[in-house]
């Protein structure tokens, strides 16, 4: 039997200090556990960091996303997590990426205006589904550069 799919949507603050290029090596590291264990789980999904804040979209079964989900809120790489949604999902919105990351690339700017504002996002006040459609457009855009 197949496990219904659901996805999680949350938003939490970057505890990660340092230069940039110090960030970037940790956040680097964040996304290469993820995508190793992720893949073993079939979890997909997305994450976006900007300016102090992450945003993360996990797709899978719900006791999969609830597991990984207790190891990321441990995480002293940030704080003040705040779920946005956790809901049954009728599909996926990332079915190619383990662990894909967006907004980084320089002609996702006009896209990432839609999640970001001045230094950070102001993702409290949106929803999580709407996080979770301008998060997929951005992957959408990545992967048409990429093809
Ligand atoms: P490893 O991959 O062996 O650890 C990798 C490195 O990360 C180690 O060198 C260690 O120094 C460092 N590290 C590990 N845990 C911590 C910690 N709690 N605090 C500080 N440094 C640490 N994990 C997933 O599996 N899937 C995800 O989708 C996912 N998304 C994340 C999103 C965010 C915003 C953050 C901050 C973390 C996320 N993580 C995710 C990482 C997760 O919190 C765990 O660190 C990770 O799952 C541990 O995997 P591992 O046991 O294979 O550790």
């Amino acid at each position: 039997m197949t496990s219904q799919l659901y996805r999680l949507v949350y938003h939490s603050r970057n505890f990660i200090s340092g230069t940039p290029e110090q960030v970037s090596v940790e956040v680097n590291k964040i996304l290469e556990s993820s995508q190793r264990n992720n893949l073993l789980i079939d979890v997909t999904g997305a994450l976006i960091f900007n300016a102090g804040m992450f945003a993360q979209v996990l797709e899978g079964a719900r006791n999969d996303l609830e597991a990984t989900f207790e190891r990321i809120q441990r995480d002293e790489r940030h704080g003040e997590v705040e779920i946005l949604a956790f809901d049954e999902a009728s599909s996926r919105g990332f079915p190619s990426w383990s662990m894909g990351f967006v907004g980084h690339s320089c002609g996702d700017k006009e896209l990432f205006t839609h999640i970001g504002e001045g230094s950070g996002f102001e993702a409290k006040r949106l929803e999580g589904e709407h996080v979770f459609r301008v998060m997929r457009d951005l992957a959408i855009a990545e992967e048409t550069r990429a093809a």
